[in-house]
């Protein structure tokens, strides 16, 4: 029996728990570097025993997005939600893009659910929680969804759970801290032992990613909490895929200062009589470890007959490696039409963009910034706990087929 939920087909029934766990900004690197370092043995294992390939994110390689798509199994072209808000030229208003009214497809969650699953979803960042959440029901006792940034809000009415903190005896974590993650891990842990979900969901945040370098001592210590969990849960019999939204890449000259490229600065320039505006979709109220700084920009063109003449100027960037028109661009990159600009572009692995110089406060960095969005961050560990796939007939992964693989596996 099969269930098709967004144009793709899932076995109907596990024999086992199907997890996915999603590390917020883990490039390979730092897996690399903690399992070099012995750090990792959990996670070695897994990997000696199931399958490590290389994936793609969905672009823009940013959170939200990424998330998104690992939960309902397609790029943002059939779930709608491409960044952390898009803006509307008419108006002039950039909405955020966290609310369910925006997302255009149901999760694989919510679909399972009405098949009488169980489902469990915890985020590290309560941003995300309600579009995870969607149209999961939790007055049956067979949903849970919270968030450890508002684990002390919980309510049995809205997450399916409540008194979070007494029950994992653990305190609310700070929002910028490695804790936040940790919290997710240890509730995971927990849930899969004493609520056994058909389907459990963990997504972290790149908090200390977005700090450290790989094989950073502290970068090494996450990823050596993030093994010890992983070993717990992996003593069970579940059908485990570990992947990541997205990776992370420093974007510094050498003096450890951002590079930049202030897109409306530049255009402002060029076309000093016309109106470009420039949308970051990494923008969001968390900006203190990027600076809204990212790989990937929008740019909305007041007058359309100059969106080619614009194109041919940001062509002779050289540090920005990739620019096309709006239909090109969601053609190539699957994005969806009605909530993207007239260009969009992408900027080399150092770089990142911005709008114009004012703009950007970069005063709260203390770190050398690190960020993400464009193609040099797209490729994305896919950890299975199981070989029985045959990964050289797959050609390219994306993280989004995370739960299709996981939910395959479950059924073997
Ligand atoms: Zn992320």
């Amino acid at each position: 029996m099969n269930l098709e939920i967004n144009q793709r087909n899932y076995p109907s029934k596990f024999n086992k728990p199907v997890v996915v766990i999603c590390l917020d900004g883990s490039q390979k690197e730092y897996l690399d570097m903690a399992s070099e370092s012995k750090l990792t043995p959990n996670l070695d294992k897994i990997i000696n025993e199931g399958e490590f390939i290389l994936a793609h994110s969905a672009i823009p390689s940013f959170t939200n997005p990424n998330n998104i798509s690992i939960v309902t199994g397609q790029p943002s072209a059939v779930h709608g939600i491409c960044g952390n808000f898009f803006y509307t030229p008419s108006t002039g208003e950039e909405v955020m893009m966290n609310d369910p009214q925006y997302l255009r497809s149901p999760t694989i969650f919510q679909k399972f659910y009405e098949q009488g699953a169980k489902i469990a979803v915890i985020t590290a960042k309560d941003k995300l929680r309600s579009l995870l959440g969607n149209g999961l029901k939790f007055d049956e006792n067979r949903a849970i969804c919270f968030s450890s940034e508002k684990s002390d809000q919980a309510t049995l009415e809205l997450n399916g759970i409540e008194k979070v903190n007494d029950w994992l005896q653990t305190p609310v974590p700070e929002v910028y801290s490695q804790e936040l993650s940790e919290f997710v891990m240890k509730a995971g842990v927990k849930i899969l032992n004493e609520y056994q979900p058909d389907i459990m969901y963990l997504s972290t945040t790149d908090f200390i990613q977005h700090k450290y370098e790989p094989g950073h001592e502290i970068a090494n210590k996450f990823y050596s909490m993030f093994d010890h969990y992983i070993g717990l849960l992996n003593e069970k019999d579940i059908s485990l895929v570990v992947t990541a939204d997205h990776g992370m890449k420093a974007k510094t000259n050498s003096s450890g200062e951002p590079n930049a490229i202030f897109l409306e600065d530049f255009l402002k320039e060029k076309f000093p009589q016309d109106n470009f505006k420039v949308i970051l979709p990494i923008t969001d109220p968390y900006v203190v470890h990027h600076g809204s700084l990212g790989s990937f920009a929008m740019i909305y063109a007041e007058n359309q007959e100059l969106i080619s003449k614009a194109i041919e100027e940001i062509k002779n960037i050289h540090e920005i490696e990739e620019v096309l028109n709006k239909q090109e661009a969601c053609k190539i990159y699957h994005l969806p039409e009605d909530r993207s600009g007239d260009i969009v572009c992408m900027s080399s692995e150092s770089f990142a963009i911005g709008s114009t110089k004012s703009k950007h406060d970069l005063s709260s960095l203390k770190e050398p910034l690190r960020s993400h969005g464009g193609l040099h961050e797209r490729e994305v560990p896919f950890i299975i706990n199981s070989s029985n796939l045959d990964v050289t007939t797959l050609g390219q992964i994306y993280n989004y087929d995370a739960f299709y693989y996981a939910a395959h596996m479950a059924n073997k």
